[in-house]
């Protein structure tokens, strides 16, 4: 699940290759990919991008014109490959950018529900589309943070992941961050103190340089995270099994030592059907 480091490395890779050489071919385009009908994709031939901008989890990627933005958001399964002329391309791409000269930016979704998206705008129509994120999370600071969180009462894992209030943090990077910094993914944001906050802020900085440091390096999920997706593997700093629980429509990795001071949390939807 590609997060603010993942997202980040991409756009420091791709920022040379795909404005070296202007775009020969936009396309094809799986139907539930391509957001937008108007402007054509087409339109995009025979135009240069003027790099790559990252907001949130998202990519922009201007026309040198000014003309149009390319806006690519990878969702859950989305992945982006981004090819040397001759190199072979997957069969059915969810869509793709080829460039004189033969290199090719190749997005697919291995997945049965298309929710990837590609968005051809307007500068002004781009704007808008991004204009609800929250402040990105790296380097965000402990002053925001804790205006972020005394706003209203919130659980810590699904604040951390909304969008709206801060931009870049999903599941997997939620969960590394909530263990770096000691925190319950339950704890309550208006409840933490000084320290908490800037334990927190300090937290989601290393843990997205950490994570953006590895996968420029190229390195996998399971270099990458500490704790995410590691039921029962011995957390790093005490030996104690990880857990996860249920909340929601996701699943959260703790360390019940590190975190909970040894409690162990209770399946929210669980407990709701049965109270
Ligand atoms: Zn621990």
């Amino acid at each position: 699940m590609p997060e603010l480091p993942e997202m980040e490395a991409w756009r420091r890779a791709l920022a040379d290759p795909v404005s070296v050489f202007p775009i020969a071919k936009a396309g094809p385009a799986h139907i539930a990919t391509l957001k937008t009908f108007d402007p054509p994709i087409a339109t995009l031939a025979g135009r240069r991008f003027g790099g790559v901008e990252r907001r949130g989890k998202r990519l922009l990627l201007p026309t040198d014109d000014g003309e149009l933005v390319l806006v690519i958001h990878l969702m859950t399964s989305g992945r982006l490959k981004h090819l040397k002329a001759g190199e072979k391309a997957p069969k059915a791409p969810a869509f793709a950018l080829e460039f004189e000269g033969g290199s090719k930016l190749v997005l697919t979704e291995n997945a049965r529900r298309k929710r990837a998206g590609v968005w051809l705008l307007s500068p002004e129509a781009a704007e808008a589309e991004v204009a609800h994120l929250g402040p990105d999370a790296l380097g965000l600071g402990a002053e925001r943070l804790g205006e972020i969180l005394r706003r209203e009462s919130r659980r810590l894992h699904p604040l951390l992941r909304d969008q709206r209030a801060l931009a870049g943090i999903g599941r997997a990077w939620s969960n590394e961050i909530l263990h770096q910094a000691k925190l319950s993914p339950y704890a309550l944001s208006t409840d933490l103190d000084d320290a908490e906050v800037e334990r927190l802020a300090a937290a989601i900085d290393e843990e997205l340089a950490r994570g953006l440091a590895l996968r420029e390096r190229g390195a996998g999920d399971e270099r990458t995270y500490r704790i995410h997706d590691k039921l029962g593997q011995p957390c790093d700093i005490d030996g104690t099994p990880i857990a996860r629980v249920d909340f929601e429509e996701h699943t959260i990795y703790y360390c019940p030592t590190c975190q909970t001071g040894g409690r162990v949390l209770k399946d929210r939807r669980l407990s709701r059907l049965l109270r």
